[in-house]
Parts: structure tokens; sequence; C-alpha cells
């Protein structure tokens, strides 16, 4: 009401100099026409005869109206169109893209977010016990902008409207929309978004880890360098070449119509750089890791099938410990020989209960997995005698590689990359206290590694460490 009575305000103040302006230029007088338009001998004819305020009063309303009348157009074609040419996208919290959208959208509307949901779930932990979690989940205010010369707008389906709500407790889906007739615009902004997280991610390993039937994306750490892990020689050269001649097969693939899928087993005994190899291959080749782990008991042979084919497409997966989950196969696949076998499902400890993870839903989940990117998919066992060999044929792992105790060679390796400074005779000292013992040990990296945390800052006493290690086996 304000604003219109200070138009009408500045109309007062202007329109006679206006109407001042189109007589002279067209040499037309509002005043005068009016008197015409009414008649001169009439009463509005009398009344307007020579009486300019009253032209100038009938102006200013005469442009008010125009000027409302355009004003209401317009809304109303904004609104038809927008109607007619509105374009939206749902982005589900359980949608791999969603976490990103929301990190993007955070770091450019809040920078820091102040105002947060909690969002408390459960979580049931491998080894079956079931906890709280909770997440905090920054608000999106609706979000504007512009990409590409196009208006967009990020905002909070309310929950209310929507029904997967009802199922599932979560954040809230995302809508974005713009306008216009093509879907493909939504692309476009994705994949923007995707290479802003690139950037940002530069340097970096996101591990995903399986929540409630989706990925999560867990820590983000620095990429892991590929000498940091000491394997036999020639082993990382074997993995590495294998997995860069996938990645450039492609269209061998695509021509012979074979799922674009590479597996990978990586055995041998624990702590000896199984899983830290594969993250340091994943960071190589510019990939993360999701991580999953069989015997997680609130996975079921839907769940595990959805997320293998759910995973992000730039993610190496990594099935751990796959021994773990099933005994052998009469054991598992097969429920009269379970019924017969009493302690069968202790063995298995999948199997309690309905609804758990079969050894035949893990073989479909692994042949349902493939991706246009090419998918690798790693699984590392510590007793690879333990494995059924269906589950090791070719096409479901394609290149088995043992990974076992230290040699005398990675032990040096090992010892020099802690101390650098060390003399070639020091090296050799440390190799032969290692080693030279009654029974040879089996030494693993990962104690050592411990070893060497142990005396970081007093080295002189590593040999009295080495003898306690030794005392220990
Ligand atoms: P695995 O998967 O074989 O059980 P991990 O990769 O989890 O072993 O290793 C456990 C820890 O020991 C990690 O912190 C890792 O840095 C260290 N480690 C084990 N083996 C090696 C290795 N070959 N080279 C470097 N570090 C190793």
């Amino acid at each position: 009401l304000s604003g219109g009575m200070g138009l009408a305000g500045l109309l007062a103040v202007i329109f006679p100099y206006i109407q001042r302006f189109i007589l002279h230029m067209f040499d037309f007088n509002l005043t005068e026409y009016c008197a015409q338009f009414f008649l001169p001998d009439t009463f509005f004819g009398k009344l307007f005869e020579g009486n300019f305020a009253l032209g100038t009063g009938v102006g200013i309303v005469g442009l008010g109206a125009a000027l409302s009348f355009i004003q209401r157009t317009w809304a109303q074609l904004r609104a038809m169109y927008v109607e007619r040419f509105s374009l939206s996208m749902k982005i589900g919290p359980q949608d791999n893209s969603y976490q990103d959208v929301v990190d993007w959208v955070n770091e450019r509307q809040l920078k820091k977010a102040r105002h947060i949901s909690l969002n408390t779930g459960t979580k049931q932990t491998p080894s079956g016990k079931w906890e709280s979690v909770y997440d905090y989940i920054p608000e999106i205010d609706t979000y504007k902008f512009k990409f590409k010369g196009r208006n967009y707008e990020i905002s909070q389906e309310s929950k209310s409207s929507d029904k997967d709500q009802l199922s599932v407790r979560g954040p809230p889906s995302l809508l974005l929309s713009s306008t216009g007739t093509n879907l493909g615009i939504f692309r476009d902004v994705l994949q923007e978004i995707k290479k802003d997280k690139k950037i940002r991610n530069e340097g970096m390993t996101t591990i995903y880890s399986a929540c409630n039937g989706y990925w999560e994306a867990g820590r983000t750490k620095r990429k892991r360098p590929l000498e940091s892990v000491i394997l036999e020689d020639g082993v990382p050269e074997v993995i590495m070449s294998d997995v860069q001649d996938f990645i450039d097969s492609a269209e061998w693939y695509a021509e012979f119509g074979v799922p674009y899928r590479r597996g990978y087993l990586l055995y041998g005994p624990p702590g000896t750089g199984k899983t830290s190899f594969i993250s340091a291959v994943a960071g190589h080749f510019d990939l993360n890791v999701c991580i999953l782990n069989l015997s997680d008991k609130s996975l079921t042979d839907d769940s595990l099938n959805k997320l293998l084919i759910d995973a992000p497409e730039d993610t190496v997966i990594l099935l751990e410990d796959v021994d773990s989950a099933f005994g052998s196969r009469d054991v598992t696949d097969d429920t009269d020989s379970r019924k017969k076998d009493g302690d069968a499902s202790t063995s298995a400890t999948a199997f309690e209960g309905m609804n758990r993870l079969t050894f035949s839903g893990l073989l479909n989940a692994l042949d349902g997995v493939a991706s246009a990117e090419g998918r690798i998919l790693f699984m590392t066992t510590n007793h690879i005698d333990k494995l059924d060999s269906a589950l090791i044929r070719p096409g479901r792992v394609d290149t088995k590689q043992f990974i076992g105790y230290a040699s005398e060679g990675q032990v040096e390796r090992m010892f020099r990359r802690f101390y650098r400074t060390a003399s070639d005779d020091e090296a050799q000292r440390f190799v032969r206290e290692v080693f030279d013992q009654p029974n040879r040990p089996e030494i693993c990296l990962a104690q050592l590694q411990g070893l060497f945390l142990r005396y970081k800052k007093t080295p002189e006493a590593i040999f009295f460490g080495l003898s306690m290690l030794h005392s220990k086996d």
C-alpha cells in the first residue's frame, strides 16, 4: 500500500511535466482531449475545460491502471510459462549424488552451516550389536543459482509429501528445479557438481561404507602412495598392469558383450598389507573405495545386490574377509542340509534368522555387478582354503594374488622407509635379528610397523623391542 502511495505521489509530481512534454512533442493535450471526449457542453466537458489539474489526475489514474494491467498480465504469463515448462528432479537421500549435492549447496550457501537438523538412526555393527548413530544434516534453504545462463533452484522437499519417509527415516529429499523442455540440463548440473567435488577431493580417497542398505561417504583421507605399501617384488606391478589393462579395454568388453568388471582376490595372513595395497591402487587410479564386510549381519541378499549395483561410479568395491560370512557351500547354500546339520548356524554366522545373506545371493550379486565405467572388485581373505570354488572362478575372481609374510627384502625396505638415515650395516643387522631365530619367524609388516612406531623417538632401543616381539611369538 505504502509502495502504491509513493508511486502515486511520484506520478503526481512528475505527471504535469510529462503532460507538458507530450503536448510539446506531439501536440497532444490530455485535458483538452478529455473535454472533447465528453463533448464541450456536457457537465463533464465543462468540468475538464481548461482544468489542467483534473487532466493530470486522469492521466495518473490511467497510467497506474495501465501499469497494473501490464504487471498482472506479466505475472500471469510467467505463471503459465512456469507451469508449462517447469522441470524438476527429485534427489532422494539414498541416491549416490545426494551427499555431493548437499555438500555443494552448503559450501555455496552457508559456508558454515548454522542450522542443522539431527538425524538419529540405528545401525547394526558387524558384531551384531545395534547402536545409535547421530548425523547432523545441514538444513538447505531454497538455494537459487544460475548455471550456463539458466536459473535453477534446489530446495528440500517437505517431509509430508514424501512417501518414502514413512518407511525410511532420514534426511528429506531434495528437489532440483528449473524451466525448459530438456531434462538433460539436470545432467549438466550434476556433472558440474561432480567435477567440483573431484577438484575438492584432489589427492584424497573417500571411503564409503554401507549404512541401512545404501552407501554412505565416510572418511576422506589422503591418498595412500603406492610406494608406502611394501610387497614382494613384482606383485604390485602385476596387479597394477592388470587394472590398467582393464581400464583401457572398455571397447573390447562392449564388443564381446562381456560384463565390464574385473575381480581380484588378495589372500594371505592378516596384517600383510592387503587392504592398504587396495586403497593405494584405488588412489593411483583416482578412485574411491566402497568397503563392505560380508559378516555384517544387517546384510540380506537384496541389500547386497542393491549395494553392489548402486555403488558410486568412481569407486572400487572391496569385500573384506569373504571367508568370514560362509563356511562351505553345503552349509550355506542348501536349507535342508542346514536343518540336518544342527550347529551349522553357528559356523555360518550370516544365517541366523530370516532374510539373511546366502551364498547363492552373494554369487548372484557378484554376477550382477557391472558399470559403464568398468567395475573393479577386490576381495580379501585370510583363508583361501575356506572359499567355495564357485566364488573364485573366473568372471567372479579373475586374478588371485597371494600376499604372504614379509621376506628379508621387504623387512629391509620397511626399515629404511622408517629410518631414512640408517646405514647399510644397521639395516642388515636389523634384518638378521628379525629372522635369525631357532624357528624362522613369520613376520607381518603390520607388526613391524607397530614396533617402529613404538620406538620412533628411540631407534637405538629397537633391538630390545624386537627381542620382546620374538619372545611373544
Ligand atoms: P591386511 O589387509 O593384510 O590385514 P592391512 O593392509 O590392514 O593388512 O595392514 C595393517 C597395517 O599394517 C596398516 O597400517 C599398514 O600400513 C601396515 N602394513 C601391513 N602390511 C604392510 C606392507 N606390506 N607395507 C606397508 N605397510 C603395511
